[in-house]
């Protein structure tokens, strides 16, 4: 017990121990164990990082751009150097698989390789003899201070959505990770640190609700990059504007996977399980519901059942393990609560994920692949996220049917159709208001030079993260016209 570490702050290039007596815990959700000690920071901690961003900005932006490029040049090479390490620790804290986690820090690092693109990204535009002799410019210049609130199934990525593009634009930063999953946060800013970006410029600092509140409150920060639940979203989405700040919020989801007579069934499913069962779905771009088609309906059954059947559910550490726990003895509650819930709603359970077990980690918080059938779209397993690794099927009879039952839904983050024919392909494209989606991929996640887009109740704001989005996110257009007598 002596040995758990209490995880510190990182403000102005210096790791500083938290004054808060409120520590919470920190466990591998695979063994139970508790791993850490996450402190949630007095006001007067955050401040101090929002006063040290603050600080460092003024000289940050003045350190010309392919100068700050080579920062996360250094910064690429060490996640490269430290790969593995990285990637493990996403799965102790965490839960997935070491896979699941390498895939993680890979797209981590493709946003870090963009931001070294900064010197041209951030150009701006002009036009010659917008009136007689006069020349006009948009230049794109760097805000100051902006911050992010982490959730906890991508501790090591989300941050890396948005603070290289942040902080490569010229701005200062400060990343508030999930009390949930922070580990990976620090694991991060280590390489930071070694990376040798002048103190000050990005910081972390540990918290929940307060720190986020104190972050989304003061009036030197500009700007919050959100990931995280859509009750929350809301709540962070209001209080940026509130105080006229900007804001990208991306929350949560319930995908719809449409699978078409045509499609081939075998690769489809086999998409689908790692839609559905990757990361124990928990992904906000997990495929939680399928819509078959009557006609391929029961082979389609049949190969999911024998395909989620062989999933092997452990340790996310040993290699071969497919899918790990969930995050929290209370996310495993839920889900629990989630597959009785469809029971009463009158679904058939056919594979269910409640009693497994795991040789030699009585004490993870396992579920097992769970399928239901003959689901109906007012079903709350239907309409909800789980946030769990729970498939839930409907037979529909029309295409039309199928996207009826995409648009009821609230969420709008990502769906996906499997077809062999470009016609469904391209009218699937053209009408469905998600803002992610796949043809024939069953997680439609862009790369990091693409936007991460959502809609409806999944996203709130209007320039999303990566790609030339954060760009914009991340500066403001200034105007300036020019005539010479
Ligand atoms: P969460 O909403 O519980 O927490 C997210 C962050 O908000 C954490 O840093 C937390 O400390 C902070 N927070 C909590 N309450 C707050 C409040 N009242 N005010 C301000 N900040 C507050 O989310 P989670 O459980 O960590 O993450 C899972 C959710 O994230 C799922 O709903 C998932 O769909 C969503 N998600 C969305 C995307 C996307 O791109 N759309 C990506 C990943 C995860």
């Amino acid at each position: 017990m002596t040995d758990v570490p209490i995880l510190k702050n990182y403000i102005d290039g210096e790791w500083v121990e938290s004054s808060s007596k409120n520590l919470r815990d920190v466990l591998n959700p695979a063994t139970g164990e508790l791993i850490a000690k996450v402190p949630m920071s007095t006001v007067d901690e955050t401040e101090e990082a929002i006063q040290a961003a603050n600080k460092a900005f003024p000289r940050w932006r003045r350190t010309i751009p392919i100068t700050r490029a080579r920062y996360f040049f250094e910064m690429k090479n060490l996640m490269e150097e430290k790969f593995e390490e990285l990637a493990r620790q996403v799965v102790i804290e965490n839960g997935k698989t070491i896979d699941e986690a390498r895939g993680e820090i890979r797209r981590g690092i493709e946003n870090v390789e963009v931001a070294t693109g900064i010197p041209s990204l951030m150009m701006g535009y002009n036009a010659e003899d917008v009136a007689p002799e006069i020349d006009e410019i948009v230049l794109r210049q760097p805000m100051g201070v902006f911050f992010c609130l982490a959730p906890f199934n991508f501790p090591s990525m989300v941050p890396l959505w948005f603070l290289p593009a942040a902080v490569a634009c010229g701005n200062t930063y400060i990343v508030k990770p999930s009390p949930i999953a922070p580990i990976s946060a620090v694991r991060l800013t280590e390489v930071i640190d070694e990376s040798g970006f002048p103190p000050g410029v990005i910081n972390l600092v540990h918290g929940d609700v307060e720190t986020a509140n104190t972050l989304l409150d003061s009036p030197i920060t500009k700007g919050v990059s959100f990931v995280g639940s859509t009750p929350v979203g809301r709540i962070v989405y209001e209080r940026a504007a509130a105080h006229g700040k900007r804001a990208q919020v991306q929350a949560g989801a319930k995908n719809f996977l449409l699978v078409m007579p045509d499609a081939d069934l075998e690769r489809t499913a086999s998409a689908l399980m790692t839609s559905c069962y990757g990361c124990a779905g928990e992904r906000c771009l997990a495929g939680a519901v399928i819509l078959a088609m009557e006609e391929i309906h029961e082979p389609l059954v049949q190969l999911l059942v024998e395909k989620a059947k062989m999933i092997r559910v452990g340790n996310g550490l040993e290699e071969g393990v497919q899918m790990g726990p969930l995050i929290t003895a209370k996310s495993k509650a839920r889900t629990i609560d989630f597959i009785e819930r469809g029971l009463k709603e009158g679904a058939t359970l056919l594979l269910d994920g409640r009693d497994v077990k795991v040789d030699g980690h009585p004490n993870g918080f396992f579920v097992g692949p769970t399928i239901f059938d003959d689901v109906k779209p007012n079903m709350g397993i239907a309409q909800e996220e789980i946030f769990g690794p729970v498939m839930s099927i409907i037979k529909v009879k029309s295409y039309e049917e199928a996207i009826k039952i995409i648009h009821a839904n609230p969420y709008g983050n990502a769906s996906s159709i499997f077809t062999s024919s470009g016609k469904w392909a391209r009218e699937f494209t053209y009408e469905v208001q998600t803002g992610n989606i796949g043809i024939n991929i069953g997680i439609a996640a862009p790369v990091a030079h693409f936007p991460f887009s959502g809609m409806k109740d999944s996203f709130f704001g209007d320039l999303h993260g990566q790609g030339t989005d954060a760009i914009r996110f991340f500066t403001e257009d200034k105007v300036v016209i020019t005539r010479w007598f």
